[in-house]
């Protein structure tokens, strides 16, 4: 099953994203992450991208089509994927659809003051990338990953006013990829309220992946 999660920065799409590749033993490939680690290890690309992730701009269309067509190419996604954060622009989808098929897309719909919240919020493991929630889900103890105990963190780019230009960015660039996959039928809309619980959102989404059909050699 080829997937691809679209929604808001701060909509979800890592948390859902990695249920699903737990799920169905399909990595989770998470465009932000592998660039964040690029950046981490002042590698050539990762000087590249670094000032327009620092601002809350997207990198490039040119770098990140390669990043993922050469992930894409690893043994592991033979059986299928989940990409998170990528495709971001129609340009990006226009190059994926040149390297594989895609299932489905789930749309993650959710609302600007609820991002915010819930950005503001967030803390991930610096680790294992385990992504906590203050409020709706926190650690067990303060600044320490429930999972192996690293440190938690708030990135640069959940600060309020990165946010908002994310936001801003996400509106132009990301909103006709939408209107692109609908086109051809593969769009499914999860409602991603605040209220809703998680696991009542995993089933609609497994249930949307259960209907959809693989696309091979399409
Ligand atoms: P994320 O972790 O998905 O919120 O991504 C963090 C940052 O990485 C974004 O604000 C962009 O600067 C960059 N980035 C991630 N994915 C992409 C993409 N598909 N295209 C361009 N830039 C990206």
């Amino acid at each position: 099953m080829n997937l691809i999660m679209l929604g808001p920065p701060g909509g979800g799409k890592g948390t859902y994203s990695s249920r699903i590749s737990e799920n169905y033993g399909i990595p989770h490939i998470a465009m932000g992450d592998i660039l964040r680690r690029e950046v981490n290890e002042g590698s050539d690309l990762g000087k590249k991208v670094e000032e327009y992730m620092e601002k809350g701009e997207l990198a490039p269309d040119e770098l990140v089509n390669e990043v993922a067509k050469k992930r894409l190419s690893e043994p592991d996604c033979e059986a299928g994927f989940i990409l998170d954060g990528y495709p971001r622009t129609l340009t990006q989808a226009k190059a994926l659809d040149k390297v594989t098929d895609t299932d489905l897309v789930i749309n993650l719909e959710i609302s600007e003051e609820v991002i915010i919240e819930r950005l503001a919020n967030r803390r991930i493991c610096k680790e294992c990338g385990a992504i906590y929630n203050l409020k709706s889900m926190p650690p067990e103890e303060e600044g320490v990953c429930d999972e192996c105990g690293g440190e938690l963190y708030q990135r640069e780019d959940d600060k309020p006013k990165v946010i908002r230009k994310r936001l801003g960015e996400y509106r132009k660039q990301s909103e006709p990829l939408i209107d692109y996959y609908r086109e051809k039928n593969l769009v499914e809309d999860i409602v991603a309220q605040e209220e809703r619980p998680i696991e009542e959102m995993m089933e609609e989404i497994y249930a949307a992946i259960k209907k959809a059909k693989p696309n091979k050699g399409s």
